[in-house]
């Protein structure tokens, strides 16, 4: 029998505060919507792995969340599915606007992203844009007016918030920060601290990193509200 839907966010804070990790031997046992849960089961991801099963009980929560595990471990999964839940709870429709940015250092991995995003989140109405540089800005000003999730590259989100005037991060929810360590190491930290000082200070920030040096903990300290923090190591599957 099919497990009822939770879409209340309080019920499911109730849920995850009795949830272990451990247990969550398949993405079915979180408090998930039907909609994410046919995205992950037709894309052929039933197990979370662990930085998974460590962060989504967190990200899902609310709570904001640091998470540094290795290459290949699935980070992107671990912020698309807290990313659509959290625009799923909140009722947001096409007409509210922008509501989750996430950033990428290079704009191979916000297309791969991208496509993570578009299959997992196919049954959700939301509107998404790549929004990572390569054409005439003006081109993308009115489309990007119009998009629910934004993945971008640090420079093009920057511009777009200083230079076109139909932009706005004004109802902005949600900040993910993916591969942190090799955005900074790319030289964007200045751009990062630009950003974060135009986003509402009451959104939900989760930082993803293979590594965390010193620059990437500067950038947790301005970007991030008390996370909590989890680290996967190597060795554990
Ligand atoms: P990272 O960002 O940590 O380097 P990715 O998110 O790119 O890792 O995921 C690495 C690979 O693992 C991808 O091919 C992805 O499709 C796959 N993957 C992620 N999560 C799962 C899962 N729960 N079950 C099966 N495969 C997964
Ligand atoms: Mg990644």
């Amino acid at each position: 029998k099919e497990k009822e839907e939770v879409d209340n966010l309080e019920n499911r804070k109730t849920e995850l505060a009795n949830i272990s990790p451990e247990e969550i031997l398949s993405f079915a046992k979180l408090p998930l919507s039907r909609k994410t849960l046919k995205g992950l089961k037709d894309g052929s991801f039933t197990v979370p792995t662990k930085v998974q099963r460590q962060s989504l009980i967190f990200s899902l929560h609310g709570t904001d969340v640091v998470a540094a595990a290795k290459t290949g471990s699935g980070k992107t999964l671990a912020f698309i599915i807290p990313l659509l839940e959290m625009l799923y709870c909140k009722r947001w429709s096409p007409m509210d606007g922008l509501g989750a940015l996430v950033i990428t250092p290079t704009r191979e991995l916000a297309y791969q992203i991208f496509e993570v995003l578009k299959k997992v989140g196919k049954e959700h109405d939301f509107s998404a844009g790549l929004v990572i540089g390569g054409k005439d800005l003006k081109y993308e000003w009115n489309r990007v007016s119009t998009c629910n999730i934004m993945i971008c590259t640090p420079g093009r989100l920057l511009q777009h918030m200083t230079e076109n005037p139909e932009f706005t991060s004004d109802n902005v929810q949600m900040l993910i920060l993916d591969e942190a360590d090799q955005c900074l190491s790319m030289g964007f930290a200045d751009t990062m601290n630009c950003i974060l000082q135009e986003l509402p200070s009451d959104r939900q920030s989760l930082l993803f990193s293979a590594t965390q040096t010193r620059d990437v903990k500067d950038l947790i300290r301005a970007g991030c509200n008390n996370p909590v923090f989890c680290s996967v190591h190597e060795y554990s599957k």
